[in-house]
């Protein structure tokens, strides 16, 4: 990898998302050596995927150069690798560009789509945790416009014109006012010759409540503001297959539809080679004690999504957000130079911050310790804060621009098929039992 040899130890992180990026700021100016691994070469701001996915934000504008960030840090350097294996009895690291050797290994690489084994539903639906999947859905969506025009068989374009979202957390809930904002406002400018009031966004969720891991209060409101915006809601309801046409569910509902978006669960990052059966939690998570070391390896530790510490409080471990992991790099940061200094080191106490979700326009549900709120302030709130932690003056300058001419002209340009997702529009075009007469 070209890494030259230092007297200072060598610190590997795998993963420049929030938690990687958040260890190397304290690393930075210490006496150690940091290289940092990523297959991307930038930092994504997933919280604002679902706008790349509905074109209200161009990808550019929610993505950083992982370069950039590190270019003033002294004994920094970067690789682009994807990390393939951890050769732990060795200290190293396999990548696809080589091997290298490690003092210490800290794994940050966040958390994927979990299908929960379902083939069909992973080869047929559609996800949101990188950029390239926005970047498909936003295709596809408009896509899907596209096709429905090209056909006079009701049934079939109701199918290209349903959108099936499955989990109602933060996710689904933002896609699917997203979704029901571009329907009102944009589909019936774009595409005058089709009947867009038959447009449906179907948000299906397996608890009783939507929102379940904030208040009972967020949860009625956002439903209330959904149900406002013409989101139909499925509660208790569990999708069990699709075929790339049809949803079913454990009940006897079922949807054609040519978009089902996968948003009802995420697992940890694994990587091969630290011993699964002695470090796996449930959700593919690395167990880690209060100092963020992976269970079993000294020298091993695991901080953001991939962690799971877990304590009393937290049995499944910490959530799987933006601060969990920031905070946790700050505190391992802090730790492996005062595991240098051989000084005791700090357990990890997570301070919530608390939780949030936009809907739409002028709505949005924010939960703090101390006050919880609904509608025009949360929303400002939530731009608020969404602003302050995107990285770069540039970023925050593009979205907050983009935010405020969408507010203004109720509009969202980046609706661009710049690189077509070329879905199989084959299966809809087959006759079927559940076809309905033309019109
Ligand atoms: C659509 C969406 C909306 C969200 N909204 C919110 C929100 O509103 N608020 C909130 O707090 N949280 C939100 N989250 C969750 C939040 O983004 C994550 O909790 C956070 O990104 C976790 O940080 P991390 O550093 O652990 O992982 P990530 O940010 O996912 O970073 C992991 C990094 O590891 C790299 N990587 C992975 N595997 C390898 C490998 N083998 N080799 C090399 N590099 C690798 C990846 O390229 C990536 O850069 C959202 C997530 C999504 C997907």
């Amino acid at each position: 990898m070209n890494i030259p040899k230092s007297n200072f130890p060598r610190i590997i992180i795998i993963g420049g998302g929030f938690a990687g990026i958040s260890i190397a700021k304290k690393l930075s100016g210490k006496e150690v050596q940091v290289v940092l691994l990523d297959k991307h070469n930038y930092h994504c701001f997933q919280p604002l995927l679902y706008q790349v996915s509905t074109g209200g934000l161009e990808p550019d504008s929610i993505a950083y150069p992982i370069r950039k960030i590190l270019k003033d840090f002294p004994n920094f350097f970067f690789r682009l690798a994807n990390v393939e294996e951890v050769l732990a009895a060795d200290n190293k690291v396999r990548t696809n560009i080589g091997e290298l050797e490690y003092d210490y290994l800290v794994v940050a690489t966040g958390s994927e789509t979990n299908y929960y084994g379902n083939k069909g539903i992973e080869t047929n639906s559609m996800a949101m945790k990188t950029i390239p999947q926005s970047l498909n859905l936003r295709s596809l969506i408009l896509e899907n416009f596209e096709q429905a025009l090209l056909t006079d068989e009701l049934h079939e374009r109701d199918a290209l014109m349903n959108f099936v979202i499955v989990g109602a957390g933060p996710t689904g809930v933002e896609l699917a006012g997203a979704l029901a904002e571009i329907k009102k406002g944009i589909l019936p400018k774009d595409y005058p010759d089709l009947d867009t009031r038959r447009v449906q966004i179907n948000l299906i969720q397996s608890g009783d409540r939507i929102l379940k891991e904030m208040s009972e209060k967020a949860s009625e409101k956002a439903e209330e503001f959904l149900e406002s915006l013409g989101v139909q809601i499925w509660k208790n309801m569990r999708v069990t297959s699709y075929d790339g046409k049809t949803v079913t569910t454990n009940t006897d509902d079922t949807f054609d539809t040519a978009a089902m978006i996968w948003a009802a669960g995420v697992k940890g990052v694994r990587i091969k080679g630290l011993d699964a059966k002695r470090v796996l939690a449930p959700g593919g998570r690395l167990v880690v004690n209060q100092y963020n070391q992976v269970k079993g390896y000294a020298n091993v530790f695991a901080i953001g999504d991939v962690a799971c510490m877990q304590e009393e409080n937290t049995p499944f471990g910490h959530p799987m957000m933006a601060q969990p992991a920031i905070q946790q790099g700050k505190n391992l940061g802090d730790n492996l130079v005062r595991l240098l200094e051989k000084k005791p080191l700090r357990p990890f106490v997570y301070k919530d911050k608390g939780k949030m979700a936009t809907i739409g326009r002028n709505k949005a549900v924010v939960d703090l310790k101390k006050f919880k709120f609904q509608g025009v302030f949360a929303w400002f709130v939530w731009m608020y804060v969404h602003l302050f932690f995107l990285i770069g003056f540039r970023n925050r300058a593009v979205v907050f621009i983009n935010w405020v001419y969408n507010y203004v002209r109720f509009d969202r340009e980046a609706r661009l098929i710049i690189r077509p997702f070329n879905r199989n529009y084959d299966a809809f075009k087959e006759e079927g039992e559940h076809r309905l007469p033309k019109d």
